[in-house]
C-alpha cells in the first residue's frame, strides 16, 4: 500500500527536520504523512537520514524512493531493521551535508545546460560529482572554455527561484524543455519551473540552492565521446 505524502522539500529545500506521522510500513519501507526526504529521481539520488521516535529510538534511513502512487515516498531502512509503528510520531531529519552537496551539484547541472547549446540526452548526479550527456556533434566542446564559463556563472551570484506554470503554458513554450530523456510530468495541471534568473529556465522537480555562488568552484574533469552525436561532460567540485 502506498499513500500520498506532503512533499516539504518542494517548498523549502533548506528545511533539515520535521515531525511527521507514520502512515504505513511494509517490510523496510516506511511512509510518512509529510517528508523532507527527496526520493531518487531526475538524476538526483534519494536522501538518507534518520527517523527518531518519541522514546528516542533512532531508525536509520539509508535511501529514499518513489512509491507507486504520485507523491508517495518510501523511506528505506536496512533489510530486517525494526521500523517505527504506524500511527506514531517521529522526527524525520535528512543528512543535510550530503543533501547540500547534491543540491549544489544539481544546480550546477542547470548552469551547464546554459553553457552548452544542445539537447540533454541523459545525466546523473552523485556525491561531489555529476555528468550530463549532450546531443552535440564532433569536437565542438572545449573543456577549458566550458570550465571558464561555468565558473563565471557560479561566481556571478545569480538568484535561483522556483515557480509553477500550467500544462497549457508549458505546451505553448516547448523550448523550456531541454532534456529529451526526461519529459516533465504533465497532466497534474501544473509544472514546477526552476529559474536561475537571467541564465536558465526549465521544468525541474529536484532540490536546489538559492544562489549560484553557493555551488563553489568546479572542474570539468573530462569530456567523453559516447557516440556520433553524444558528448558526456563530467563535473566535480574543485575543493
Ligand atoms: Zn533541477
Amino acid at each position: 500500500m502506498t499513500v500520498g505524502t506532503q512533499l516539504l522539500f518542494r517548498e523549502d529545500a533548506y528545511q533539515k527536520s520535521t515531525t511527521a506521522s507514520v502512515t504505513a510500513v511494509e517490510g523496510n519501507k516506511v511512509q510518512l504523512d509529510r517528508t523532507l526526504f527527496y526520493p531518487t529521481g531526475g538524476g538526483q539520488p534519494g536522501d538518507r537520514g534518520t527517523l527518531t521516535g518519541a522514546n528516542g529510538q533512532v531508525y536509520a534511513v539509508l535511501d529514499t524512493r518513489k512509491g507507486e502512487v504520485p507523491d508517495s515516498v518510501l523511506h528505506l531502512l536496512a533489510e530486517g531493521a525494526e521500523a517505527p509503528a504506524v500511527g506514531t510520531t517521529v522526527t524525520a531529519a535528512i543528512d543535510w551535508d550530503y543533501r547540500h552537496r547534491l543540491m549544489r551539484m544539481h544546480t550546477c547541472m542547470h548552469l551547464l545546460c546554459a553553457v552548452i547549446p544542445g539537447s540533454v540526452t541523459g545525466g546523473q548526479i552523485s556525491d561531489g560529482k555529476a555528468r550530463l550527456d549532450f546531443d552535440v556533434p564532433g569536437d565542438s566542446l572545449d573543456k577549458d572554455e566550458i570550465a571558464a564559463k561555468l565558473n563565471a556563472l557560479i561566481a556571478g551570484g545569480h538568484t535561483v527561484e522556483t515557480r509553477w506554470i500550467t500544462d497549457e503554458e508549458l505546451a505553448a513554450k516547448p523550448e523550456l524543455v531541454r532534456t529529451m530523456s526526461v519529459k516533465p510530468p504533465t497532466g497534474a495541471g501544473r509544472i514546477r519551473l526552476l529559474d536561475i534568473v537571467g541564465v536558465d529556465l526549465q521544468p525541474c522537480g529536484g532540490t536546489h540552492i538559492r544562489n549560484t555562488a553557493e555551488i563553489g568552484p568546479v572542474l570539468v574533469t573530462k569530456i567523453e565521446n559516447k557516440g556520433r552525436q553524444n558528448r558526456r561532460v563530467n563535473i566535480a567540485f574543485a575543493e
